[in-house]
């Protein structure tokens, strides 16, 4: 099973390659900010619960998050392996993710990092906010704050595969194509 984590702050381009890494390996895309706004849409319980803390830029709990990617996972029996965006975002989703994944008999293969500088990040969500009516993509603080939650408990991630011999980083500058083809070269 090929897992793969997929890195980097708000902006960096992450749902973009996605879309490309699922199509070109034949894996499952799993965002767990998708997941949280289709269960905003839908109203559930959830959703509720997740939307005050999106549109506020925080980080949904530790607990909700997990438990909600586990259920994701196991509603793909067939999946032969994973993209994960947006989880982990915090060590102890990366704790529990790797204790989940080994229950299954399998493990994270690397976790790949794009890097961009904070300023692009800005322009890109304000950009995105155009197209993607996402609240927390429209507002400088909202932004700001989703930044600095990136690099107060969300950084620090990097650091768990790092130990782990997993952690490649990416220079998210370029166009699309530039960047998927670094990641390709990296995936391997
Ligand atoms: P994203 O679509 O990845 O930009 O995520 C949008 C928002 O969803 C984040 O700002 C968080 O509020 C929430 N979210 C997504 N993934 C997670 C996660 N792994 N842990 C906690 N909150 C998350």
């Amino acid at each position: 099973m090929r897992n793969l984590v997929l890195f980097g702050p708000p902006g960096s381009g992450k749902g973009t390659q996605s879309a490309f890494l699922v199509k070109h390996y034949n894996l499952v895309h799993l965002s767990t900010g998708d997941v949280f706004r289709f269960n905003i849409k839908g109203g559930t319980e959830l959703g509720k619960l997740a939307q005050s803390y999106m549109d506020k830029g925080e980080l949904v709990p530790d607990e909700v998050t997990i438990s909600m990617l586990e259920q994701e996972v196991e509603k793909r029996p067939d999946a032969i392996g994973f993209i994960f965006d947006g989880f982990p975002r915090t060590t102890a989703q990366a704790v529990a993710l790797d204790k989940f994944l080994e229950t299954r008999g399998v493990s994270i293969e690397s976790m790949l990092a794009l890097e961009v500088e904070v300023e692009e990040l800005k322009k890109r969500l304000l950009a995105r906010a155009e197209t993607s009516g996402r609240v927390d993509d429209s507002n400088l603080d909202v932004i700001q704050n989703r930044i600095d939650v990136y690099n107060a408990e969300t950084a620090p991630v990097a650091n768990f595969y790092k130990t782990a011999g997993k952690f490649k980083s990416i220079n998210g500058l370029g166009s699309k194509e530039d960047v998927t083809g670094r990641l390709v070269a990296a995936i391997g």
